[in-house]
């Protein structure tokens, strides 16, 4: 398809995924029949490639025990690095720059146990109102063990619409008595993206640390972590990377901070050839490597191996194209069918602010998205009363966001979410 011409009708729908370069890979993806998944930015579904990686890794264990650390196609020792390099141009980063290591939340509270240095007059940390729960409970417990008051030493920039972040008022917040910046790369309700180039610039002016949680975008959105100078990064790998539940986390280091000594040291983060030699004194790697602890989780990092393959095949600037357009159909027909029924959109329109999810609200929501379920629609709900959808580059097709779309028309059409309470599940 040359230009996009926004029609309605199910035919149009036909049309674009007739013209997706992508539509390949939505046979790599095991995908229920009957079931329309739009949650794959809280858990990626599994494909066979990442099946096989699996599998394998389970191979060398039966076939080489302890000699799998060093024995088969990827060698125990060494796949947190391997798949590091394999990872690094979804961030825009060199090889020695991205580490597979831990979770998010452990890697989090790592780089701030490494980056954060409060001196007097210098030792507060600025985050965000909308941010991650999880990454304000790291926040306020490193500011603990610091013997700081989180009330007054954690400065979280307020949104003024409660959706959106103006990255005015976070440069704004940017005194002389903040030591650390950390922010989302892409928030995870609304979907809009910081400008890190810029918000890095600023931090950097003002000699600030700044770290970015990419749990959104990384595997969606290109980054360049290198060229914008951002100092770390921290991301998970079973939403857009589909490495599976609990996969194990992404850290990004900039090379200017190898000289750096982690917070949290462990024997993991040793030169390779020095951490058999057992001294009781720590010889650091000359990487984002040193920022590893223990023993890498080898089956929770497996699947990662051949689903970063189909990222590396494809490219990150085709993921996101098709992300665009996906999200830009999911709204055009939003506003042709849905709009009569009260929803509003609660993610930013525009290409360069828009992650690679979209918001609908609506006060009924809760319940909306059980009626989306029992119609075989997988969505996502967010409290207070957010529908987010997602739809992926790699295995969504357009029909898909054309059927959710009739979908929703159909509950709000026949009340179906009237025999529903409006109240979330205990995982939403
Ligand atoms: C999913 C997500 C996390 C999750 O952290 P875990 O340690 O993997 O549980 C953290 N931050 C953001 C922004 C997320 O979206």
């Amino acid at each position: 398809m040359d230009t996009y011409h926004f029609q309605p009708t199910k035919e149009f729908a036909g049309k674009l995924d007739q013209c997706d370069a992508l539509a390949i890979y939505r046979k790599e993806f095991y995908l229920t029949p009957g079931t329309i998944y739009m949650d794959g930015n809280s858990l990626g579904l599994l494909s066979k490639r990442a099946e096989k990686s699996l599998l394998n890794s389970l191979e060398d264990w039966k076939r080489y025990g302890i000699e799998g650390w060093t024995e088969g196609d990827n060698p125990w020792f060494y796949f947190s690095e391997r798949l590091g390099e394999l990872s690094a141009p979804l961030v825009g980063a060199s090889g020695d720059e991205v580490i597979m290591s831990g979770s998010t939340t452990g890697n989090l509270h790592q780089l701030v146990a490494t980056f954060f240095e409060p001196k007097e007059g210098r030792n507060k940390i600025l985050a965000d109102e909308l941010t991650f729960p999880s990454d304000i409970y790291a926040l306020q417990s490193q500011l603990l063990l610091h013997g700081l008051d989180p009330e007054t030493h954690l400065v979280q920039v307020k949104s003024r619409d409660g959706k959106l972040l103006m990255e005015d008022d976070i440069i704004a917040a940017m005194s002389e008595e903040v030591a650390l910046v950390v922010l989302p790369t892409v928030l995870y309700r609304s979907g809009q993206i910081l400008d890190m180039k810029r918000l890095t610039k600023e931090a950097h002016t003002r000699g600030i640390i700044i770290g970015f949680d990419g749990c959104h975008s990384v595997g969606a959105v290109p980054h360049q972590f290198d060229e914008w100078e951002v100092d770390f990064a921290f991301w998970c790998n079973y939403k857009h990377l589909n490495g599976g539940p609990g996969s194990v986390a992404g850290l990004y280091v900039n090379r200017k901070h190898f000289d750096k000594r982690p917070g949290l040291t462990g024997w993991f983060g040793s030169k390779k050839d020095e951490q058999f030699d057992m001294k009781h004194s720590f010889s650091k790697a000359d990487s984002a490597g040193a920022f590893q602890i223990g023993t890498p989780h080898i089956l929770s990092m497996a699947p990662l191996v051949g689903s970063l393959e189909m990222f590396a095949e494809v490219g990150i600037e085709q993921i996101r194209t098709k992300s665009l357009l996906l999200t830009q159909y999911f709204m055009d027909l939003i506003d042709s069918e849905l709009m009569e029924y009260g929803f509003s959109f609660g993610n930013p329109r525009d290409d360069f602010r828009r992650g690679a999810h979209i918001i609908l609200e609506h006060p009924e929501a809760a319940r909306i998205c059980k009626a989306l379920k029992n119609e075989g629609v997988i969505p996502d709900y967010r409290e207070p009363d957010m529908i987010r959808l997602a739809p992926v580059s790699l295995y969504t097709s357009y029909q898909e966001v054309w059927e959710t779309v009739q979908a929703l028309k159909k509950i709000m059409q026949g009340k179906l979410y009237e025999s529903y309470e409006n109240i979330r599940g205990i995982i939403a």
